[in-house]
């Protein structure tokens, strides 16, 4: 069984008007050695309960990871090579905002054993990025993405929103259209999404952020499925789009239900077997980097929450996420697991509507339905009846 370590870097040089991640704008003011320290102590809480798990991959996410230097990666790396049973080919991905690395940076990262970037771009243009609050510029992005090849790195994903104020089609396929030129093996595509508590949705509430309608968002989603397509990249997840081969093996394991330990502040956890459940376990760390720093190192697990899951539960989460996938959920697999068929009074609703369908024994979105996927995926999970 697959099984990854996610490590949060919670620190950013500025917060993102939009951004509900559990980051916290810095600036310059970055606590790189105590942070680690603790992540390095969190990570021994759990030696024994991984120690015999086949780490597939690391994921180091934020924040922004980039703001730490490779020699403090490195150390996080190593340890969680020493402590864990790797296999041979095990992905590390490390997240860059374009602006907070250089080549020389990059080549210390790949030396040190991260075998894949996942760059936020968000745009090449001036005015989405002005408008995002980004650091970074347009020449920021190129510049870092050619350091990127330069460095060595052949897996590479860049991340792209759409959805801003006023843009249109056109413009989005500008964006599209420069990404290619980097030849790059992955393709996030997110559309910009108001989340409460952040400076956009203030604005937002206010009636200050005049978003584009429905429709030329629609217009957007089919644009770049087809674009994408076309250029040779296949959508594996909603938003994400990948050369053959070069899907993420790490976000893989969220969607697909499997076990991951994540280190840091905020950071979530899923074990699918647990001495006090079948079902499963999952945690969440304190979201406060200080409390969390604290916690540690006065030796108690930093710990907000942890839930022993019901069966309901996780075949909740199972559906929940697996309907992200092209591949969808295998009904085989469902059953063999869960000793039950999937029912849902809206199934046959949207399987007749061709909103979902059934190919393989596996259960997937159908293109008409990843225009809706939100709405749609919480009615099939609102609407799951439990034998
Ligand atoms: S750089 Fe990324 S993580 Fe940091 S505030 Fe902006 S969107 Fe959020």
């Amino acid at each position: 069984m697959p099984f990854g370590v996610y490590v949060h870097i919670p620190y950013c040089v500025k917060k993102c008007p939009y951004c509900d991640f559990n980051s916290y704008g810095v600036g310059k003011r970055i606590p790189e050695r105590e942070y680690t320290e603790a992540v390095l102590r969190e990570l021994d809480f759990y030696r024994e309960a991984v120690e015999k798990l086949h780490i597939t991959s690391i994921f180091f996410g934020g924040g922004t990871p980039s703001l730490f230097s490779p020699v403090t990666i490195g150390k996080i790396i190593d340890e969680i090579l020493r402590i864990t049973s790797p296999l041979d080919s095990i992905e590390v991905s490390l997240e860059v905002n374009p602006k907070t690395a250089d080549l020389e940076k990059l080549s210390g990262f790949r030396e040190i054993g991260v075998n894949r970037i996942s760059v936020g771009v968000q745009s090449f243009l001036e005015r989405k990025l002005k408008f995002l609050g980004r650091i970074n510029t347009p020449d920021d992005s190129s510049r870092i993405l050619q350091d990127i090849i330069k460095a060595g790195f052949e897996n590479f994903n860049l991340d792209l929103m759409f959805g801003v104020p006023f843009e249109t089609p056109d413009e989005w396929r500008v964006d599209l259209e420069r990404a290619m030129e980097f030849y790059t093996t992955h393709v996030s595509s997110y559309c910009l999404t108001i989340e409460d508590d952040t400076a956009f949705g203030t604005l937002y509430s206010e009636g200050k952020l005049p978003l584009p309608d429905e429709e030329t968002l629609a217009e957007m989603l089919t644009l770049t499925d087809e674009f994408l397509e076309l250029a040779g990249y296949k959508q594996y997840e909603i938003s994400n789009y990948a050369r053959r081969g070069s899907e993420c093996r790490h976000n893989l394991l969220y969607w697909r239900g499997e076990d991951y330990l994540g280190l840091g502040a905020g950071a979530h956890s899923h074990l699918s077997s647990d001495k006090k459940s079948l079902w499963g376990i999952r945690w969440a760390n304190l979201k406060n980097p200080d409390l969390y720093m604290k916690s540690v190192l006065e030796g108690k697990k930093p710990v907000a929450f942890t839930e022993y899951l019901k069966k309901e539960e996780a075949l909740h989460d199972r559906v929940l996420m697996g309907l992200r996938l092209r591949d969808g959920i295998s009904l085989i697999n469902l059953k063999e697991k869960f000793g039950t068929k999937l029912h849902s009074d809206w199934l046959s609703i949207l399987l007749r509507e061709g909103y979902l369908e059934v190919s393989d024994s596996s259960l997937h979105l159908t293109k008409k339905g990843i225009l809706v996927s939100n709405e749609l995926i919480t009615r099939v999970c609102d609407s799951l009846v439990f034998e």
